[in-house]
């Protein structure tokens, strides 16, 4: 039997506790031991606090208790993130962690719907979703288990406090056996031959040697980037904003909103995540477009409550990685690339890398094809966000702000004009097997920021148009009723995770 893989992670910010509790949690010791390297002199991004669903799978992968995790890390339900002034000043919609409706005449729901909307009728598309119905009623429950019913079309994710996440997998990985090493990385070797990563020293003089290096250093990225010199692709010609400042305020006393909102501003938008006791806030911007004191004065003048501290700067590029495995070196997280948190998908892509190295998990010596296909996959991974942000950006109609008329008229990748060609023309959203968000979430966004096709599935005409409607006041119907009987998100929370932090005047004010 092969000795066991020696495995370092460098940086202990999400990714790397996150690797370090996936990688202690499911291998054996006997296959892979762990030891992470993090400065807390240096600290970690400090920001990154709203979620995918995903995570849930990631969670229970590797054995982490919910409720457990929620009350530790300040938590509460995501059910969507809410977009406001996006596709024009005044507009908002949801996109929601569920399907619209359901199949009906031989036809997708949406199909139906858009020759709904072609008769004449007006109701709007997240009528027929039920995580939307329950978003805009501050409700939650968990989705049923009935497929039948209209209450399991959905899924849901969490926002945390990042630093008490990271703080709960530090606990749970060294449990399992994970080491770690307080200190600062300040030199990284290479063998001449290979070009592999010999060995890292700390800022004691200590030399660390390790079969598999992952590099978990942030927006650094000592291993991949400064030492062996990957890469990087630029995106910011479709994704211009660069820049953000951060600054939670008090959570006001009132409805727990379980959705992210994200309000479209001049040069950019502001985030808004509810937790328990506090609500985390940034606008991200494009520095192009506005000076960093206007930046921190919108978001300061449109905060919910009092700001906690003062507001937190960060510098960002759009892009990935040329190939996030490199030699025996792989980047996890931000030294792997960075898409703006738009639609909260830096985790995802954190623990998405962690899942499929796991499962590609080396012997002593790499196998190259391992190396090669995991680029592939992430790569791809990284190419389908890039595409679903930048929708939101150019599907818009605004024309009160530079940014947003540069968005409108800037040329996009080909692989994102093919797919918003397909769904205006023909009413279809192309589906793909590898890669984040499913036709739903195209769907949403598609029809969020204005995009209305001009057909639909022929296949919908075989049901009488008054029989679809009929069914589909049905559908709305059933939904409206069944979220009127969840209880309320506040309710929720505080029954099933409540936090060590909430203040007791606030959690008083849950309803
Ligand atoms: C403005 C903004 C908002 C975001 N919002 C979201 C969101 O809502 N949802 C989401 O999913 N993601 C979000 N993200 C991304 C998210 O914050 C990151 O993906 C996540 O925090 C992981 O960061 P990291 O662990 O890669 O890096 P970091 O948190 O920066 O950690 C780096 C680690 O490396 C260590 N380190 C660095 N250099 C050395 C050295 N020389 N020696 C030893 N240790 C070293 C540091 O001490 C630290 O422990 C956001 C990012 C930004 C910039």
């Amino acid at each position: 039997m092969d000795t066991p893989l020696n495995i370092v992670i460098v940086g202990g910010g999400t990714a790397g506790w996150s690797a370090a509790a996936a990688i202690a949690g499911v291998v054996s010791q006997n296959v892979a031991t762990v030891r992470l390297i993090e400065s807390e002199e240096i600290g970690t991004v400090g920001v990154g606090e709203a979620t995918l669903p995903h995570m849930k799978e990631f969670n229970d992968h590797i054995g982490v208790i919910e409720a457990d995790m929620m009350q530790q890390a300040n938590a509460t339900f995501k059910l969507g993130i809410e977009f406001v002034d996006w596709g024009y000043k005044g507009s908002s919609y949801i996109h929601p962690f569920g399907v619209h409706g359901q199949p009906l005449g031989g036809a997708m729901f949406h199909h139906q719907w858009v020759r709904s909307r072609l008769s004449g009728d007006e109701s709007s598309l997240g009528d027929y979703s039920y995580p939307i119905m329950a978003s805009r009623a501050a409700k939650f429950d968990f989705p049923s288990r009935d497929k039948n019913q209209v209450s399991s079309t959905y899924s849901y994710a969490y926002h945390f406090d990042a630093a008490l996440y990271a703080r709960y997998l530090r606990r749970f990985a060294e449990r399992r056996g994970a080491m770690r090493t307080e200190g600062k990385v300040t030199d990284v070797s290479l063998d001449g031959e290979s070009g592999d990563i010999a060995s890292i020293t700390l800022e004691n003089g200590e030399t660390v040697t390790a079969d598999l290096f992952i590099d978990c250093t942030g927006f650094r990225a000592l291993l991949i980037g400064d030492a062996l010199g990957t890469d990087y692709q630029d995106w910011s010609k479709w994704l211009p904003c660069d820049r953000a400042v951060a600054v939670p305020c008090e959570r006001q006393p009132g409805k727990l909103l379980p959705y992210t909102r994200a309000t479209a501003r001049d040069a950019g938008w502001q985030w808004r995540i509810p937790l328990q006791s506090r609500t985390g806030n940034g606008y991200v911007y494009a520095s192009d477009f506005i000076s960093e004191d206007e930046a921190a004065g919108t978001l300061l003048s449109s905060l919910d409550g009092e700001a906690q501290g003062d507001p937190r700067f960060l510098k960002f590029q759009a892009g990935r990685r040329v190939g996030s495995w490199q030699k025996n070196c792989v980047a996890i997280g931000l030294s792997s690339g960075f898409l703006e948190p738009l639609e909260s998908t830096s985790i995802y892509l954190i623990q998405q890398a962690i899942t499929t190295l796991l499962s590609f998990l080396p012997r002593k010596k790499i196998d190259p094809a391992l190396r090669t296909e995991f680029n592939r996959l992430i790569d791809l991974e990284y190419d389908r966000v890039r595409d679903f942000l930048i929708l939101h950006y150019y599907a818009n109609t605004r024309d009160d702000a530079d940014l947003w008329r540069y968005c409108r008229s800037m040329e996009v990748p080909d692989s994102l004009l093919e797919k918003l060609e397909f769904f205006r023309t023909s009413g279809h959203v192309e589906t793909y097997r590898n890669g984040l968000f499913t036709p739903a979430s195209w769907l949403a966004v598609y029809i969020g920021q204005g995009v209305m096709p001009e057909r639909y599935d022929r296949q919908a005409d075989k049901l009488p148009l008054d029989e679809m409607l009929g069914e589909i006041r049905k559908m709305k119907a059933q939904i409206a009723e069944r979220v009127d009987r969840m209880p309320s998100h506040g309710v929720f929370v505080e029954d099933y995770c409540p936090s060590n932090d909430v203040p007791e005047a606030i959690a008083e004010a849950v309803e």
